[in-house]
């Protein structure tokens, strides 16, 4: 039964490739389409997240699929948003790179493709690896107000406010929200 199908669309209307790359150039920033379509890095200490110790969920910037949860987000030093796993395992595809002379494990959305960043044996238990992302990447949904993970990380970040700006607010706060978590 080889009768051909008079239910498919028009062939000369597939604007495919060329459509979905000029819509992505003006839905993202000229550094996002840089670093997630060409597979460019961000300078270090210069992105959006690098630093960011709010409680929430990093998805990708271009499809929207969850990557990361805050909590498995961790100081590297090295000036980029670093993990030390995926919010699940499928979320994220690792393939080697070998853009510069040590061959590098790249990561990309196994949802779109995205490049996100590389990963690295060097990165802190449980799983011993770094994943060194892009904040041009990621987009960072914040946790719902009163979830745990929100209460947890506001406490910790109003901790590391008092250090710096010596704010008693900050500092009674942080006491008060450590004493309630701990007992
Ligand atoms: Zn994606």
């Amino acid at each position: 039964m080889a009768q051909p199908d008079n239910t498919q669309p028009d062939k000369t209307h597939h604007d495919t490739t060329d459509h979905t790359e000029t819509d992505l150039e003006n839905r993202l920033t000229p550094l996002q389409y840089r670093v997630t379509q060409k597979a460019g890095t961000e300078p270090a200490f210069t992105g959006e997240y690098w630093d960011t110790k709010a409680a929430g969920t990093y998805h990708c910037v271009v499809c929207d699929t969850p990557l990361f949860d805050s909590a498995t987000k961790y100081d590297s030093g090295t000036g980029w948003p670093s993990f030390f796993e995926p919010v699940a395992p499928e979320a994220v595809d690792t393939k080697r790179d070998f853009k510069l002379l040590m061959p590098r494990t790249e990561a990309v959305c196994s949802t779109c493709g995205a490049h996100l960043g590389h990963v690295f044996p060097d990165g802190p238990q449980p799983t011993g690896d770094r994943y060194c992302m892009n904040s041009a990447s990621l987009r960072l949904a914040p946790a719902q107000p009163g979830s745990d993970a929100a209460d947890h990380d506001a406490a910790e970040s109003n901790a590391a406010k008092s250090d710096a700006a010596e704010s008693d607010a900050a500092e009674s706060d942080a006491a008060g929200s450590n004493a309630a978590g701990t007992g």
